[in-house]
């Protein structure tokens, strides 16, 4: 191959690649629990490792925490976080949720998922397709902290009060980083 021809292939390429990057969608869809469960891992210090799901808690986690101004919308689906996940089946998670500690809670992930988020979205006065900021929805659920109880109410109180614990840390060291 000419090298002028391997040249322009590349540099081509390479405004391909970068077009394709400028145009990466900068507003993050999540689920309001599962920016909650983020909230409470950092707060326990997590590393936001790969997970054998595949799912993007940990891409997704760590460009909010970088950033606590980033864009989110809110989704009560399959969000960015479910997209490469091996149980999301054309945008349903088929995955099943442990009842043996909460028998009244749903089998099904998706349904238990779709319960406290509709909880979660009460309490924080939003709705699907909503879009904030990380810092403005830490800011809301702040103000559900007391409400923990109430929306995860099939949960064990030690589970939940666990949960707080490790939601008001995260919230604290969130707060503490984007001073
Ligand atoms: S909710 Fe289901 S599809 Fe989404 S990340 Fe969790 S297990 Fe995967």
């Amino acid at each position: 191959m000419n090298i002028y021809f391997l040249i322009r292939v590349v540099a081509g390429f390479s405004a391909c690649v970068n077009k394709y990057v400028v145009y990466l969608p900068k507003m993050i869809s999540i689920k309001p629990h599962h920016f909650i469960d983020i909230i409470a891992a950092f707060g326990e210090g997590a590393s936001f490792a790969p997970h054998p799901y595949g799912h993007a808690v940990h891409t997704v986690a760590r460009k909010i925490l970088k950033d606590i101004n980033t864009k989110i919308k809110i989704e009560l689906g399959a969000d960015d976080i479910c997209a490469p996940c091996i149980h999301n089946i054309n945008g349903l998670c088929d995955d099943t949720i442990d009842t043996s500690f909460r028998p009244l809670a749903p089998r099904l992930k998706r349904e238990w998922n779709l319960l406290v988020d509709k909880r979660w979205c009460q309490c924080l006065g939003l709705k699907q397709g909503d879009a904030l900021t990380g810092k403005e929805f830490c800011e809301r659920a702040e103000r559900c902290l007391k409400e923990i109880p109430n929306i995860y109410r099939e949960n064990p109180p030690g589970i939940n009060a666990q949960k707080l614990s490790s939601i008001k840390k995260g919230l604290a060291r969130i707060a503490e980083e984007d001073k």
